[in-house]
């Protein structure tokens, strides 16, 4: 018998008759014969109200503490679920994140997935059950409960059918698959009926928020294969695999962009080897994740840098520019990413000249480029953002391309 891994995000989860509908989608893939592995999500907004009372009580709540009140969330969601199988005479149980003996790293709020020992899901298996386990979240060798980072309970998912050798997995969500962009800002947007490990992992990457980061990454480094599809609707969705065709010659498979970011330049360094070091050694040291990075050579004795964080990083990244001491620091905030995403860019010069007359014919000035082989990103004002989504959509032919493709 196939194992099948499911996986239901926060709105498709998100009221008793959503779970419900949950449930019938299970038991269609248990009446096509497979055994199957399902994981939730904590329901609608959950996770968020629960920062937001955390956040009335501290400023900066400890990390483990936030990870013990966010799991609550999916522990939630997979007891619900547990109950609307049974309900309807299947045999199922629910399993969080410890007890599915999901292993993750010592680090809270953003742990990552080390082993899964699949004995005990195997042996429910076996004895004809569901099997519903919590996302986003695992346990340290020490007992500690972690989470996964938000969003993480694609990863769950993707990890267990790795763990199980799942035959697929399926993640169910609010859009019917992935787009040639956002859907929800961009109305030409079209679904994508392939898209490859590496672009979605770009994508997912530069702010594409349909797939958790690191669920790619483990569908990759594993193989499996991944479909992103709507908890409503029948249509397929969007299969992500290794190798995908580009459709006529196309060069950009989809555009993702995020918000919040702010660039700051710090000016006056003393040219030497230690400067640039001291700097992002210090903020490394504090967590602070640091993207786009421009230096350039001011005069003889001293060069200057940007580089780009989220916004909601500036005040520690002040700080540590402050420590340091001796330099002059500035910075621009409602800034924000637009990156273009496919894998035809390897073998096309000329990718980023046209991207820039694009934004140039709009009147959108680009802030900051950083490029890799298959992703050009730009740093633009955050009220432009949309305009410059739209604008390359059009210019890049991805309406007509995902029509083409689907
Ligand atoms: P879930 O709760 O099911 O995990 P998410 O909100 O995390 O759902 O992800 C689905 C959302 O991702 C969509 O509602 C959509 O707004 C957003 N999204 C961003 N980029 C894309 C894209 N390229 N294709 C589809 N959806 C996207
Ligand atoms: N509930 C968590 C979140 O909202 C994890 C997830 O939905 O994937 O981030
Ligand atoms: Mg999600």
């Amino acid at each position: 018998m196939a194992i099948i891994v499911q996986k239901f995000g926060g709105t498709s989860v998100g009221s008793i008759e959503r779970i419900q509908n949950v449930a019938n989608r299970v038991i269609q893939e248990v009446k096509n014969g497979n055994r199957v592995v399902v994981v939730v999500s904590a329901m609608g907004k959950t996770t968020d109200e629960l920062v937001g009372l955390a956040k009335q009580l501290s400023s900066q709540p400890s990390k483990r503490e936030m990870d013990m009140l966010l799991s609550t969330g999916e522990q939630v969601s997979i007891a619900l679920l547990a109950m609307a199988l049974q309900e309807q005479g299947y045999k199922a149980v629910s399993l969080t994140g410890w007890q599915a003996r999901i292993k993750t790293e010592a680090v809270h709020s953003n742990a990552r997935i080390i082993d899964i020992d699949t004995s005990c899901i195997q042996q429910y298996l076996q004895e004809g059950n569901i099997v519903i386990v919590a996302g986003f979240q695992g346990v340290t060798e020490a007992g500690e409960i972690t989470t996964l980072g938000r969003g993480g309970s694609d990863t769950t998912a993707v990890a267990l059918a790795a763990a199980l050798q799942a035959d697929k997995c399926d993640i169910y969500t609010d859009v019917t698959g992935v787009f040639t962009t956002d859907p929800r800002y961009v109305k030409t947007a079209r679904k994508l009926k392939e898209i490859s490990y590496d672009e979605m992992l770009e994508l997912a990457n530069l702010g594409a928020g349909v797939l958790h980061p690191r669920a790619v990454e483990f569908a990759k480094n594993y193989q499996v294969p991944l479909e992103v599809r709507s908890s409503m609707e029948q249509e397929r969705g969007t299969i992500v695999k290794e190798d995908v065709l580009m459709e006529q010659q196309l060069i950009v498979r989809g555009i993702a962009f995020e918000d919040q970011v702010t660039r700051v330049t710090v000016q006056g360094l003393p040219r030497g080897l230690q400067a640039l070091p001291t700097i992002f050694t210090s903020l490394a040291h504090r967590g602070i994740n640091v993207d786009i990075i421009i230096q350039s050579i001011t005069n003889n004795e001293t060069s200057s840098v940007s580089f780009s964080i989220r916004t909601e990083d500036l005040p520690e990244t002040l700080q540590v520019l402050q420590s340091l001491g001796g330099v002059k620091v500035e910075y621009e905030s409602e800034l924000a990413k637009v990156s273009i995403v496919g894998s035809g860019m390897i073998s096309n010069p000329g990718v980023a000249a046209q991207m820039f007359e694009v934004l140039a014919e709009c009147g959108i000035e680009v802030k900051m480029v950083s490029t890799s082989e298959i992703k050009i990103s730009t740093v633009v004002a955050q009220e432009s953002m949309v305009k410059a989504v739209e604008a390359l959509h059009a210019a890049f032919q991805l309406e007509e391309a995902a029509a083409l493709n689907s």
